[in-house]
């Protein structure tokens, strides 16, 4: 049986190991932690709703349950014949290769003084340290929630999951009976943050906003972080005692430093089918590719999953085990996304005919919940899984 290295041991890494192995491919997932963080139920960790443990799954329960072998290490380097490890060194040894590593952040003056949600789990649980701090010694303090963006790659930028954290720490602070003695403020360089969403949603967070009492600067671009808060353009200053920011993505150091086919970005040029360009071989999937489409596409979990089982699909197409045509991510690329609220969510859809947010009181909150109880009890393969998920 053919041999398939899996890079990364994220949402899109994860699913493409599974879906090989269930046609019986030697599959081996290189990753450098041992574990799956579900980056969509960590918005959470701050407001104490889920702790790490919530939000993780072990990496070696994933491999027993599928039969792939797991290996914990860095990667270095992906080239159009090999990748480098580490610890591990160069390797050759596959008869295909998934590129599944997500993307890394673009760096902005001073940010150091900022915490990402869209990082490392450590540095989100760094942040819940300090926002307990203001809470619990100060009582009381400016918070401030941003995102950045990429000329290079409008697709990889993340407002949505500090949209949810933003609500969520408004409402988490309202529980506690101590929001009035906190500033929250949002800021982006766009002028209208959200904007894919369509304009029900831009309406909707304008809304939220005026009723939350949340400051809002938008349009105007990001000089530097300081420790005391964030410098904008026309010398405007943002107070900060926290600062939560996501920068837009940015390719993956490891291609940046291969030959594979790139964008200016760093992002992994694909075919339709997730093969990279001119690559028989490899794959690209998730955060890691770049995509083709309208303007308003985006990197998101479940079109990671849609490339991932694709992929699957066209390399035993192409050992002949699957009759058929190649699938390609194209028609599933839309804007899917429960953003929750802390007491309730609003789902935004998005794709080339329509644009719509429906609210949903309360029910929202408890289905985004109950999508990460699903998520991690089908990977391990406790429930049957629903089809498309
Ligand atoms: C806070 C947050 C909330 C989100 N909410 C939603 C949502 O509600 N709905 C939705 O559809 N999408 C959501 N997304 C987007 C979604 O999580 C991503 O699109 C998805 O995680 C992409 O999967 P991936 O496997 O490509 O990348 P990742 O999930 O980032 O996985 C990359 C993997 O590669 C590993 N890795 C990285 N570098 C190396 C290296 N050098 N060597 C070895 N291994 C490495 C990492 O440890 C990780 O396991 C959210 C994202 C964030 C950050």
């Amino acid at each position: 049986m053919k041999k398939v290295v899996v890079l990364g041991g994220g949402i899109a890494g994860v699913e493409c190991a599974i879906f090989l192995r269930k046609y019986n491919f030697e599959v081996e997932l290189i990753s450098d932690r041992d574990y799956l963080y579900i980056y969509p139920i960590s918005i959470w960790i701050p407001t104490k709703e889920k702790k790490l443990e919530d939000v993780i799954i072990s990496m070696q329960d994933l491999a027993n349950a599928h039969g792939f072998k797991f290996v914990k290490d860095k990667v270095v380097q992906v080239n159009k014949d090999s990748f480098t490890l580490e610890n591990g060194g160069e390797r050759k040894d596959f008869d295909y290769l998934i590129v599944a590593l997500g993307q890394q952040k673009l760096k902005h003056k001073g940010i150091e003084y900022t915490y990402s949600i869209c990082s490392t789990p450590e540095e989100t649980l760094e942040y819940t340290k300090k926002l307990d701090e203001l809470i619990n010694q100060k009582k009381g303090g400016k918070l401030a929630f941003g995102f950045g963006g990429n000329p290079n790659a409008k697709e990889a930028v993340r407002g949505g999951p500090v949209f949810e954290v933003l609500f969520n720490v408004d409402y988490y602070l309202r529980r506690l009976k101590i929001r009035d003695n906190f500033e929250l403020t949002f800021f982006a360089p766009m002028p209208k943050p959200g904007e894919r969403l369509g304009e029900t949603a831009l309406k909707m967070m304008d809304y939220m906003f005026k009723k939350l009492n949340i400051k809002s600067f938008t349009g105007k671009k990001i000089v530097e972080f300081t420790p005391d808060g964030v410098l904008l353009e026309d010398g405007a200053k943002i107070e900060s005692d926290l600062t939560l920011f996501t920068p837009a993505g940015d390719g993956h150091p490891s291609v940046k430093a291969g030959n594979l086919p790139q964008t200016n970005a760093g992002f992994v040029i694909i075919e339709p089918t997730n093969q990279v360009k001119d690559c028989e071989n490899i794959y690209a999937i998730g955060d890691s590719a770049a995509l083709e489409g309208p303007e308003w596409k985006a990197k998101q979990g479940h079109l990671a999953e849609v490339m991932a089982r694709n992929t699957a699909y066209n390399i035993a197409l192409k050992e002949g085990l699957e009759k058929g045509s190649p699938k390609t991510y194209i028609e599933h690329i839309n804007i899917l996304c429960l953003m929750d609220m802390g007491n309730g969510g609003g789902l935004a859809y998005r794709d080339d005919k329509k644009a719509m947010l429906i609210p949903l009181p309360i029910v929202g909150h408890w289905m985004k919940k109950g999508w990460g109880m699903y998520y991690k009890l089908s990977k391990l393969g406790k429930i049957p899984r629903l089809p498309g998920m």
